[in-house]
């Protein structure tokens, strides 16, 4: 079964054609820059990536119809006809209170997601135009919605409500939502399969630690808690995004600078997180270099990040009354042994504890736990694509 996967941005597009029972990548690639001047890149299984600049693709039409031409080339195409394309999973940011699974698209799907927009009007519009496109150049193949907020739609109230007047939740849908669910998703089953127990009887925290980073509560197999919120905005100090800060600070600056909120906003989303502190990137490798050389605001956001996912392992530690498994995964998660071993040091006392030369792992599935430890430490590469092709396989499959 070959599944295509599609993640629609406002002027670029990801996709990957992959076998979800095999686990192979047949083809996969990226168009960017949608509606201005078309770049295409074409990597084949196998062989080397293709690419090619100044590809006319005015809207996301013409930019599916160039993957599709792609993928059945004579040359470099890795099917014989579309018929090859079983189903098609797009990725979909907000699935809002409606959606809790991943769900074969119908033209009411449509037009709930399409209500879903307001709550994240630069990413759902895009999602919606990805999947018309595939729609209308795939008439009969079926296409499955992937949320990243479905995972979390299992979390209680407790950990959803904002402590805001109660009418911003009933009539305005202001709540915690949580964001990055199929990556939390995979990652707890394959916790579970490499500690040979059932998801069920496992109490699992579940560190995304990426541009974007959130770690997740993981009780049972269900998300009880997350560290994003309404927005992606929320949790951890990011990238370049601030994480949790005092609402107060922004009356404070956009009084004393003459920010209006849109430019207070581009500083939270784009100015702020390890970037922001360090002032010298966004970018962990750049950040250990820096440290390296004696950066003293380098180190400072370095550990600004490690503290604040340390604070969240206790508190979802807490919020579950124990964790049998810390996992790290994301860029940062999967390839920083130094952060890893950050963020858990001083939590001997809950039974976590590191073996450093175990720790010493890049990019694979490793417990990089002690031996005599309580609570496993796992590193886990993350597979958001594999996820949507599971879950799209498993939904056409009935
Ligand atoms: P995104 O949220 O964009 O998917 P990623 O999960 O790819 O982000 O994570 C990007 C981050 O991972 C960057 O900060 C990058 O520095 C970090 N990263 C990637 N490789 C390494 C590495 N070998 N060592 C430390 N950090 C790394």
């Amino acid at each position: 079964m070959n599944i295509l996967v599609i993640n629609a941005g406002s002027s670029s597009l990801k996709y990957q054609l992959l076998n979800p029972e095999t686990q192979e990548v047949l083809a996969k690639g990226l168009c960017e820059r949608i509606g201005i001047d078309g770049k295409f890149t074409y990597k084949p299984a196998g062989k080397e990536a293709i690419k090619a600049a100044d590809v006319a693709m005015p809207t996301h039409s013409e930019a599916i119809q160039t993957v599709l031409n792609a993928l059945v080339d004579e040359k470099n195409g890795v099917i014989g006809s579309m018929k090859e394309i079983d189903a098609v999973g797009h990725r979909v940011v907000h699935g809002g209170e409606k959606f809790a699974q991943s769900v074969l698209i119908t033209d009411e799907v449509m037009a709930a997601i399409e209500e879903c927009n307001p709550l994240a009007p630069l990413h759902n519009p895009a999602n919606i135009i990805g999947i018309k496109a595939c729609q209308q150049l795939m008439p009969g193949t079926p296409m499955v919605a992937v949320f990243d907020t479905a995972f979390h739609q299992t979390m209680p109230p407790v950990a959803y409500t904002y402590a805001l007047p109660y009418e911003y939740y009933t009539q305005d849908k202001v709540r915690r939502y949580g964001f990055h669910g199929t990556s939390h998703k995979y990652i707890a089953g394959r916790a579970a399969a490499m500690l040979g127990k059932p998801i069920e009887e496992l109490k699992l925290i579940s560190c995304h630690l990426g541009n974007g980073s959130s770690i997740t509560a993981i009780d049972g197999g269900k998300s009880v808690d997350t560290s994003m919120g309404f927005t992606p905005l929320a949790g951890l100090p990011m990238g370049t995004r601030a994480g949790d800060i005092d609402a107060g600070i922004m009356e404070y600056l956009m009084n004393k600078y003459n920010m209006d909120i849109k430019e207070m906003l581009n500083v939270l989303n784009k100015q702020s997180g390890v970037q922001g502190i360090s002032g010298v990137s966004s970018d962990f490798r750049d950040l250990e270099q820096a440290t390296a050389e004696g950066n003293q605001r380098a180190a400072l956001a370095l550990r600004v990040f490690e503290y604040s996912v340390k604070k969240l392992i206790g508190a979802y530690a807490a919020a579950m009354g124990g964790v049998d498994a810390i996992i790290f995964t994301a860029g940062v998660g999967e390839n920083g042994p130094e952060t890893r071993a950050n963020a858990v040091s001083g939590l001997e006392y809950m039974g976590v504890k590191i073996d450093p030369e175990k720790n010493n792992t890049r990019g694979k599935e490793v417990d990089v736990s002690a031996d005599d430890a309580k609570v496993r430490v796992l590193v886990i590469p993350t597979n958001e694509e594999l996820m949507i092709a599971m879950d799209t396989a498993a939904i056409v499959k009935g």
